[in-house]
C-alpha cells in the first residue's frame, strides 16, 4: 500500500523528547514522563485522574475490574464496534449484552439499550455495567445512554478510543463516563506507538486501576499480593512520544475533517453513495471518514461495488480502503451472546467503508483516492 488508512503520524519534537528521556535515565517502566503525560493529558479532557496504560484495551479491562465486574456478571455493549470492548468484558469473565445501532451516529441506541436491560432484569439476569463508544469518532448520544443507566442505576465506562477531539454538546469525549478510555495505538488520532488511558473524577476506581495495573502489589519491602494484578502500565520512553504529539491535537482534528468535507464534496454526486451528517449535539473528530453505498441507482446503471470489492480494487493502486466493523453478533467468538437490535449494524458492515484519514494524508493523495474511488464506483469494469 501507499496510501493508508490511518497511519501514525509524527510532529517532529518526538525525538528531542525521548532523548530526554533516555537522558533521564528513567528508561525502565515508570518514570517523570509517564506523571507529565498524565498531567497533560488531565489538562487537555478536564479528567482530574488519569492512568496511562500499555492500551487501551487494558484500560478498558481495568475500569471495568475497579467497579467490581467480574464473573457472572452481565455487561451491555454495542454490537457495531472495534472488538476490544466486547474483549474486555470477557477478560473479567462477564458477558456482553449486545445492543444494536442507532441511525444517527451509528453507536449503540440508547431506546435498544433500554430494552435490552429491562429484559435481562426480568430474566433474572441483571446487569451491572454500560460500555459506550463513540465509532469513527462521532460522538454517540450520551445523554439519552446517561438517562437509561441513572433510571437503572448503572455506571457508564465511555471507550472515546476513537474520539479524542470530539466534543458532545461542547463537553471533551473522554470525560463523559464515569470511567473513560482513550487510545494512543498507532492509527489513532495522537499515538504513543501503542498506548492507552484510563480517566475519572472518582479517585478511589482509578487508584484501584493504578494498583492493579502493577501486578497488585501490596505495601512491604518484600513482594507480597493478596489480590491476581496485571502489567500495564505505560512505558516512560513511550510517554515521551504521546507528549510531543498532544500539542497538535487541534491541528489534527481540523485535518480529518477537511479530508471528510473533501472527500463529501467530491464524492456526494455519485448515485448511492451516502455520508452521515453530524447530529447538531455533537463534534466529531472525524477519526475515519466513512460513507455508505445503498442508495437507489437508475435502472441504466450497474450495481455498486459492495466494500470488499472496493477494498480489493482499491488495494490494487496501492490505496487502503476498509468495511465498517463486522457486527459482534455476527462474529464467530461472541454470536453465543444475546443481541437486542434491529439490522442497522448489519446493513452498515454490508454496505460502508472506511476512507484514508490520516492527519498526514496530503492533499495530492486525497485527490488520488477520490479519482480512483470515482473510476471504481462509476466504471465497475476495473473490478
Ligand atoms: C483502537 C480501539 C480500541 C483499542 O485500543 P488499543 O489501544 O489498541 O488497545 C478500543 N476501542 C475502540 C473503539 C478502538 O477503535
Amino acid at each position: 500500500m501507499r496510501i493508508w488508512l490511518s497511519p501514525p503520524h509524527l510532529s517532529g519534537r518526538e525525538g528531542a523528547l525521548v532523548q530526554e528521556a533516555l537522558d533521564s535515565g528513567w528508561v525502565a517502566p515508570l518514570g517523570p514522563m509517564v506523571d507529565a503525560f498524565e498531567a497533560d493529558l488531565s489538562a487537555a479532557i478536564g479528567a482530574e485522574h488519569v492512568l496511562a496504560c500499555s492500551s487501551a484495551t487494558a484500560a478498558l479491562h481495568l475500569a471495568l475490574l475497579a467497579i467490581g465486574i467480574g464473573a457472572g456478571d452481565r455487561v451491555a455493549c454495542p454490537t457495531f464496534s472495534f472488538v476490544a470492548v466486547a474483549n474486555a468484558i470477557r477478560y473479567t469473565g462477564a458477558e456482553p449484552l449486545l445492543i444494536g445501532a442507532e441511525a444517527d451516529s451509528w453507536n449503540m441506541c440508547p431506546s435498544a439499550l433500554e430494552d435490552a436491560i429491562t429484559r435481562s432484569e426480568r430474566a433474572g439476569k441483571p446487569v451491572r455495567a454500560i460500555m459506550m463508544v463513540h465509532l469513527y469518532g462521532m460522538p454517540a448520544d450520551f445523554d439519552a445512554i446517561r438517562r437509561v443507566a441513572d433510571a437503572h442505576g448503572l455506571p457508564v465506562i465511555e471507550d472515546a478510543a476513537n474520539a479524542l477531539g470530539s466534543t458532545y454538546r461542547q463537553r471533551a469525549c473522554g470525560r463523559l463516563g464515569d470511567l473513560s478510555v482513550l487510545s494512543f495505538n498507532g492509527n489513532k488520532i495522537i499515538t504513543t506507538s501503542g498506548g492507552g488511558a484510563l480517566l475519572s473524577d472518582h479517585p478511589e476506581w482509578v487508584a484501584r486501576a493504578r494498583y492493579l495495573s502493577m501486578q497488585a502489589r501490596d505495601p512491604a519491602p518484600h513482594y507480597e499480593h493478596s489480590q491476581v494484578g496485571y502489567n500495564y502500565r505505560m512505558s516512560n520512553l513511550l510517554a515521551a512520544v504521546g507528549r510531543a504529539q498532544l500539542p497538535d491535537l487541534p491541528d489534527r482534528v481540523a485535518r480529518r475533517r477537511a479530508h471528510f468535507e473533501a472527500y463529501r464534496a467530491a464524492l456526494s454526486d455519485v448515485p448511492g453513495v451516502v455520508f452521515t451528517e453530524e447530529p447538531a449535539a455533537c463534534f466529531s473528530n472525524r477519526w475515519l471518514s466513512c460513507l455508505r453505498l445503498d442508495g437507489p441507482r437508475n435502472a441504466d446503471r450497474p450495481p455498486l461495488p459492495s466494500p470488499t470489492q472496493l477494498y480489493s480494487a482499491m488495494a490494487k493502486q496501492g490505496i487502503e480502503v476498509r468495511p465498517l466493523w463486522k457486527p459482534m453478533h455476527q462474529q464467530a467468538a461472541y454470536a453465543w451472546c444475546d443481541y437486542v437490535g434491529d439490522d442497522l449494524a448489519d446493513q452498515l458492515f454490508a454496505s460502508g467503508l472506511c476512507l484514508p484519514s490520516g492527519s498526514s494524508l496530503t492533499d495530492a493523495e486525497r485527490t488520488e483516492v477520490i479519482d480512483q474511488l470515482r473510476r471504481c464506483l462509476v466504471d465497475v469494469c476495473l473490478l
